[in-house]
């Protein structure tokens, strides 16, 4: 399918990128990918896949947007009070690319719906601050072949790694954290979570999604951390654990 003038104008900034040119973009219109959580991470990366020119993206949220979520989550507006996230920010991308097939999906992914979900997708993004979901999302990556972008912001840390399930010496979620982990050490509700600190990790996340559907660069290998108290980064080799319950071959 070829580009019109309008679409041609649209991405240029993107298409003078040798890395990306014609094709990349071509690649980032044909691409679907999968937002799991609307929130803080959720909102960068749904407003920055769509700007970016990904043809459809699914968003699945099954909160409503609350008056303390207007502090970080920048897809939701004062208007938005009371409306499903995954519908809100369907409706803030609209107004920024009326080409971004969106679909919305209200309820918590799970079990069948969540698999089904992830092998129609071509990257996921997990936005979500539970560790029970992140492993069920991990697992239905793993399943599928599906690259997995996993970011997670708490207080004034964030992280973000990147398991690019197409190869079969990926790591995976569980490779780095084990099933068994509590969901206590994730939640902004209990903890608490600087505003921008979202916005940094989120952005990254969409960094990546970009570069994986449009095959620039490289995808980001291992684990980086971010400490916002100090502006550090650090970045952690992460290798496949061959006695990880998800990924290990049997
Ligand atoms: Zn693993």
């Amino acid at each position: 399918m070829a580009m019109n003038d309008q679409t041609l104008l649209r991405y240029s900034r993107q298409i003078m990128l040798p890395e990306v040119d014609i094709e990349g973009q071509e690649r980032l219109l044909a691409a679907h990918a999968l937002v799991i959580g609307v929130g803080g991470l959720g909102s960068p990366v749904a407003l920055y896949l769509a700007a970016a020119g990904i043809g459809r993206l699914t968003l699945a949220d099954d909160d409503d947007v609350e008056l303390s979520n207007l502090q970080r989550q920048i897809a939701h507006g004062e208007a938005d009070l009371g409306t499903g996230k995954a519908e809100s920010g369907a409706r803030r991308i609209a107004e920024i690319n009326q080409h971004c097939t969106v679909e919305v999906i209200p309820e918590r992914l799970e079990g069948g719906v969540l698999e089904r979900a992830i092998a129609e997708a071509d990257v996921v993004l997990d936005c979500t601050d539970r560790f029970s979901s992140r492993f069920a999302i991990n697992r239905a990556c793993v399943a599928a072949g599906t690259p997995l972008v996993s970011g997670a912001a708490i207080r004034f840390s964030g992280q973000l790694a990147v398991f690019d399930l197409r190869r079969d010496d990926s790591p995976c979620y569980a490779c780095l954290y084990g099933e068994d982990a509590s969901d206590e050490a994730l939640s902004c509700a209990e903890s608490g979570v600087i505003a921008p600190l979202v916005g940094v990790i989120g952005t990254f996340q969409a960094l990546e999604a970009v570069k994986i559907l449009s095959a620039a660069g490289t995808p980001h290998q291992g684990l980086s951390t971010f400490d916002a108290l100090n502006g550090q980064w650090r970045n952690f080799g992460l290798r496949k654990d061959p006695a990880c319950s998800v990924c290990s071959s049997s």
